[in-house]
C-alpha cells in the first residue's frame, strides 16, 4: 500500500491551511490503488537518526513536505533530500503538496546548518532542492550558491546536485547557480506541455526546457537532469516529443514517475501506469541518447540519487571512451 505522508511529517506549520488556493475546489475522484504499489513503511532506528539530525537542525525535506512515499526506505539509508529557503512556496502547482503561501524572509545561516546536517548524515551525493521564491529578485540562486559552497567545505567529497526552480523572469540566477558548480543540475519539466495550463499553471514549457539546455551551454561538464510524472492525462505520443525535446536540450538523465495524488483538491490520477510500461520507456529513452533514465511507479527525482549519479559517471566514461 503506498503510504502518503502529509501533515503527520510535515515541518509546515499546522495552524494554516497548507493549500488555501484549493480549499474551494471541489473534490477530485481518488483512483483505488493498484497492489503491486508498495513501499516500505517509515519506522526503522536509521529512519529515527535522520529524522532528528533534520529536526535538530531546522531544516525543512522535501521528503516530507511533499509527502513522499519513499521516505522510509530513503531515511532508513540517511538520504534526506533538504529542501530550502522555506517550506511555503509562491507557486500553487496543481500535482505538489508543497504548502503555499507567501514565505518568510530568507535564513542567512541556513546554507551553513544544511552543510553540518549533510556532514552529520554522512552523505557521499547530497540533493538539494527549494521551494519557488518568485518573491526574490534572485528567486533564491545566491542562496543555492552559498549552500553548495557551505557543503563543499563541510563535507568535501561530497557530489552536489541541485533540484531548481525555473527562475523564470529572474535574469542571472541561473548563472549564479552554475557559477557555484554543483554536479548535477536538475529541472524537472514535470509534464508534457499540453498540461501545463491545468498542473503547472505558474510555469512555461519552453522556458524550462532552455534553463535546462542553457545550464549545459554555461557548463558543458555539468550534468543535467530532468523528470516527469506519468499518469495525469497525458498521451504516449506527447511524453516521446517531450523526450526528444529534451535530449535537443542535450538532457543526460531522465527520470519518469507515478503521479499520485496528495489530497482530493489536487489533480486527479487519470491512471496508474503499468511497470511493464516504465520499462519500456526506459528502453526508448536510452534509444533516444540519454546517459541514464529511472523510470518505475516510485522514481523521484532525488529516489536513489547517488548510486544514479555513479551510474551516470559511468555512462558518461563509457560514452566518452566509445567516441
Ligand atoms: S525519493 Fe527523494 S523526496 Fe522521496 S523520500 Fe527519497 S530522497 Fe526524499
Amino acid at each position: 500500500m503506498v503510504v502518503l505522508i502529509d501533515q503527520a511529517l510535515s515541518s509546515a506549520p499546522v495552524a494554516r491551511p497548507r493549500h488555501p488556493e484549493k480549499a474551494g475546489r471541489p473534490d477530485t475522484p481518488r483512483l483505488p490503488k493498484p497492489a503491486w504499489l508498495r513501499v516500505r513503511a517509515p519506522g526503522s532506528v536509521a529512519f529515527a537518526e535522520t529524522m532528528q539530525i533534520v529536526a535538530e537542525q531546522r531544516l525543512h525535506t522535501v521528503c516530507q513536505e511533499a509527502g513522499c512515499p519513499n521516505i522510509g526506505e530513503c531515511w532508513e539509508k540517511r538520504h534526506a533530500t533538504m529542501m530550502i529557503m522555506g517550506a511555503i512556496c509562491t507557486r500553487a502547482c496543481a500535482f505538489c503538496n508543497v504548502a503555499t503561501g507567501l514565505p518568510k524572509a530568507l535564513d542567512a545561516a541556513e546554507p551553513k546548518r544544511v552543510a553540518d546536517a549533510v556532514a552529520q548524515l554522512g552523505l557521499d551525493h547530497v540533493v538539494i532542492t527549494s521551494v519557488d521564491r518568485d518573491d526574490l529578485a534572485d528567486g533564491g540562486a545566491d542562496h543555492f550558491a552559498q549552500t553548495i559552497t557551505a557543503i563543499r567545505q563541510a563535507q568535501p567529497t561530497a557530489t552536489i546536485e541541485v533540484l531548481t526552480p525555473d527562475f523564470l523572469r529572474k535574469d542571472g540566477a541561473l548563472e549564479t547557480v552554475i557559477a557555484a558548480q554543483p554536479d548535477v543540475f536538475n529541472h524537472n519539466l514535470e509534464t508534457v506541455p499540453g498540461l501545463y495550463p491545468r498542473i503547472r499553471p505558474g510555469a512555461r514549457y519552453f522556458h524550462s526546457l532552455r534553463l535546462l539546455q542553457r545550464a549545459k551551454e554555461l557548463d558543458p561538464q555539468i550534468f543535467t537532469k530532468s523528470g516527469i510524472m506519468v499518469g495525469l492525462g497525458e498521451t504516449r505520443d506527447e511524453i516521446l516529443q517531450e523526450l526528444d525535446d529534451m535530449r535537443s536540450a542535450n538532457v543526460d538523465f531522465l527520470t519518469i514517475g507515478q503521479y499520485m495524488q496528495p489530497t482530493l483538491k489536487h489533480a486527479e490520477i487519470k491512471r496508474y501506469v503499468d511497470p511493464a510500461e516504465f520499462e519500456d520507456l526506459k528502453t526508448i529513452g536510452k534509444a533516444k541518447g540519454f546517459l541514464l533514465v529511472a523510470a518505475s511507479p516510485l522514481t523521484r527525482s532525488s529516489y536513489h540519487a547517488g548510486d544514479d549519479f555513479a551510474r551516470l559517471r559511468a555512462a558518461r566514461r563509457a560514452a566518452t571512451q566509445a567516441r
